[in-house]
């Protein structure tokens, strides 16, 4: 397969990009590198299947010959980062999935959307499965991401029903892993940040917020199988073991040898917070006979030794 994936230099699109040149098939990555990172994608400069273009796709896409499937991975992910490019965020999403949608439309390559445990807000079903419309606060400071990645998920449909596009829509889970920015300012890369500083583990509010982490390794393998699959309604991918943030600190911390603890932190980003987050994997498992194997205690010391390297 040739196969264009937008935000090839970014954490998820990179390790994308990986995969499928380690399956075979050749690989167009695009970036406009505004949080994506050439370093990522370093290791693969001489590789003759995969060709690397900088480009923002607000813009619109010409590609030269076959692409046989498109991935769209650009979006800035991080809430600091979304914060940080609200309207890029917006376009990239609205704009961007529009002009990856048209690519593939032309090309009658098979489209997979990128989309988020996010569209779900501040859950009030828990754990969150697929057919939850979610509870979003249109205009809170996570709104610019929530809404831009509903809005896809709504027009990567529309183009499945009018003009017949192959379609597939993956809701990642908060994953992790190395080649996340180390200040981007999410909970993983932030704790072992500090903790291999020797700094207190910033805890925002009290901690009892919960999330649960999925290896990317993991993340990459269930996103290669729903592409594969014949399936094209929305599939959460995460990994179900959910904790509080207060006892991830505190794991950060034992794995490190931290001696510092933690300190709580009133986030500016609280509003909006969302409080549980675990994703139902039941349809993952059914359909692409999917779940995660990566434990958060052999994943976390992966991601610490490559912190590690780089600080
Ligand atoms: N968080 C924290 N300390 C930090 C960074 C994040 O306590 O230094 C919390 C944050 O408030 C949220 C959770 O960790 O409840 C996960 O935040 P992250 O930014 O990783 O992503 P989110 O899941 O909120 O999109």
């Amino acid at each position: 397969m040739r196969v264009l994936i937008t935000g090839a230099a970014g954490f998820l699109g990179s390790h994308l990009s990986d995969r499928f040149l380690v399956e075979g098939h050749q690989v167009i990555g695009m970036d406009n590198l505004i949080t994506g990172n050439t370093d990522n994608i370093a290791h693969l400069a001489g590789n003759q299947n995969f060709h690397f273009i900088r480009y923002d796709v607000t813009n619109y896409i010409y590609i030269e010959g076959d692409v046989d499937a498109v991935l769209h991975f650009a979006s800035p992910a991080s809430p600091i980062d979304y914060l940080m490019y609200p309207i890029q965020t917006l376009k990239v999403g609205a704009l961007g999935t529009h002009n990856a949608l048209g690519v593939a439309k032309a090309k009658g390559a098979r489209f997979l959307l990128a989309s988020t445990s996010e569209i779900y807000g501040d859950p009030l079903v828990h754990p969150q499965t697929e057919d939850y419309a979610g509870n979003v606060d249109t205009i809170g400071p996570r709104g610019v991401y929530d809404e831009a990645k509903r809005f896809a998920e709504a027009i990567t449909m529309a183009y499945q029903r009018t003009h017949g596009v192959d379609t597939r829509i993956v809701r990642i889970f908060n994953t992790y892993g190395p080649r996340m920015r180390l200040d981007d300012g999410r909970v993983v890369p932030n704790f072992i940040g500090q903790a291999l500083r020797h700094e207190p583990l910033t805890v925002y509010g009290d901690g009892s917020q919960t999330r649960s982490f999925c290896f990317v390794s993991d993340l990459v393998e269930g996103i290669y199988r729903l592409l594969m699959s014949g399936y094209d309604q929305p599939v959460n991918i995460g990994n179900p073991s959910e904790m509080s943030i207060l006892e991830f600190a505190h794991m950060v911390n034992e794995t490190t040898h931290n001696p510092a603890g933690i300190v709580y932190k009133e986030d500016l980003r609280i509003k909006g917070d969302p409080q549980t987050r675990r994703p139902d994997i039941t349809r993952a498992r059914q359909i692409l006979g999917w779940e995660p194997g990566v434990d958060l205690k052999t994943g976390l010391q992966r991601t610490i030794d490559y912190f590690e390297d780089r600080m």
